[in-house]
């Protein structure tokens, strides 16, 4: 199965895509997790793309690209997988369909979590992350013990993107780069819609339904 997990920041798509990479065994490509590791490892890509994380911005397209055709050339993909937080803008799109093209093994869905603005506010305001990636809300999504992380034991952090400024520059940054996409995926019809909003455990149901016909 070849996946794009498409939906607005806070949307649930890293919540999901854990569950999803349990049930259909497809690698969980979070190029957010990825930026994040080269910045707490300093590497000279996490120094580049710092600015623009923080600030709430995308990082330029030919960084993501790169990241992207990379990781996709790795062994674990060759079985398929599972994107999560890319592609962002248009031209990110057609580069994937690109290097997808020239390997003959294009996309087989883009799921799209639909959740309005106003709750991916008290969402985001409320994340806490753990570095494995696993991602908690002080009230919808509490881990079993505060500020432990339940997957991997370690300590619960607030991303600096995650407070209020940076939160509604995401927001538009979305609607104006990202949200594009949902026509775009449309015109080629791959694209399939889920109401995210209710509880973790129902919207991953209602994945299932729309994700069983791809195994
Ligand atoms: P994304 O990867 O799309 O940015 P996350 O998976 O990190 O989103 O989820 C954003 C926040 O919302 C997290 O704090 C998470 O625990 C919480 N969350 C995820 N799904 C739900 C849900 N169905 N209801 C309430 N909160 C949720
Ligand atoms: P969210 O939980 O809001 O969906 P991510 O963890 O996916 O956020 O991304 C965090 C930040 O990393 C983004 O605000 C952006 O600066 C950068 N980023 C991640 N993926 C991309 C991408 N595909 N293109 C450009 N920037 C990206
Ligand atoms: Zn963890």
């Amino acid at each position: 199965m070849r996946l794009v997990l498409l939906g607005p920041p806070g949307a649930g798509k890293g919540t999901q895509a854990k569950r999803i990479a349990d049930e259909y065994r497809v690698p969980h490509i979070s190029t957010g997790d990825i930026l994040r590791e080269n910045l707490r490892a300093e590497t000279p890509l996490g120094l580049e793309a710092k600015g623009f994380m923080d600030r709430g911005e995308l990082v330029p397209d030919e960084v993501l690209v790169g990241i992207i055709r990379d990781r996709l050339g790795k062994p674990d993909c060759a079985g398929g997988f599972m994107l999560d937080g890319y592609p962002r803008t248009i031209p990110q799109a057609t580069a994937l369909g690109e290097i997808l093209g020239e390997k003959g093994t294009p996309l087989d869905v883009v799921l799209n979590i639909d959740v309005p603005d106003e709750e991916l506010v008290s969402r985001l305001s409320g994340r806490r992350m753990c570095e494995c990636g696993a991602s908690y809300h002080v009230q919808f999504n509490p881990p079993a013990v505060e500020g432990v992380c339940d997957a991997c034991g370690g300590r619960l952090y607030q991303r600096d993107d995650d407070k209020e400024d940076a939160i509604r520059n995401r927001l538009q940054v979305y609607s104006d780069q990202t949200q594009p996409l949902i026509d775009f995926y449309s015109k080629e019809s791959l694209l399939a819609s889920v109401d995210g909003t209710g509880g973790i455990d129902e919207i991953f149901a209602a994945i299932k339904k729309i994700l069983d016909a791809y195994k």
